[in-house]
């Protein structure tokens, strides 16, 4: 079965293509040129389903009929207020690059003398089916993020992010490690009943 994602993150699209290898991953952009997916909503669930419907619905107008997933995720700290959440895309700015992002993230801990914060990253899939039905799933992944980049395997904050239960960050941690605790494989396991259910 093809699922097409609503994403030009290499991460993700790395994550997903390696967590369901029962399906045929297919990126949008193999199909359609990229587009700037508007995300206005206020919650990550609502995002994913905004990202899942426009490349649906662009899809559709292109005469083609696939099963669309998307994943909006991000990061909240509780030293900045349990920020940057929703934005954490954005949190150096609108065309932010991940490296912006994390650079920004390490300078305002360390502004704030902070050796370590608690945070948490939150995953939210949705699933657009064949027949415009919508279904949504989510994973978290609680630890620490600390100012100060440690490798660089995973992507995004990932050097920077230690989960509960380990002593060095994801950069270090290899894939398998971060599968263990991923918020964006736990969603993925919900997101694979969804998907052997649907047609
Ligand atoms: P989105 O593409 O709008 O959902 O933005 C996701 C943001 O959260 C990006 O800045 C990512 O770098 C960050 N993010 C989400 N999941 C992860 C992850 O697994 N590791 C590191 N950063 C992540």
């Amino acid at each position: 079965m093809k699922i097409v994602l609503a994403t030009s993150n290499r991460g993700k699209i790395r994550e997903i293509q390696r967590f369901l290898k029962e399906f045929e991953i297919v990126p949008y952009s193999e199909y359609i040129p990229p587009f700037e997916i508007p995300e206005n909503g206020k919650t990550f669930q609502e995002n994913a389903i905004i990202k899942a419907k426009s490349v649906f619905e662009k899809l559709q107008q292109k005469g083609i009929s696939e099963i669309v997933l998307a994943d909006d995720s991000g990061i909240s700290v509780e030293a900045l207020g349990w920020k940057p959440n929703i934005c954490s895309a954005r949190y150096a700015g609108e065309n932010a690059s991940s490296e912006d992002n994390l650079e920004k993230m390490i300078q305002e801990l360390k502004s704030l003398g902070a050796t370590s914060s608690k945070a948490y990253y939150t995953a939210s899939i949705a699933i657009v089916d064949k027949n415009s039905n919508i279904w949504t799933t989510h994973g978290w992944m609680y630890g620490k993020v600390i100012p100060e980049k440690r490798g660089n395997n995973g992507f995004g904050y990932d050097p920077i992010f230690i989960p509960d239960g380990e002593n060095e960050t994801l950069g270090v941690l290899p894939n398998d490690i971060k599968e263990k605790y991923s918020h964006r494989v736990k969603a993925l396991k919900l997101a694979k009943i969804v998907l052997r259910n649907i047609d």
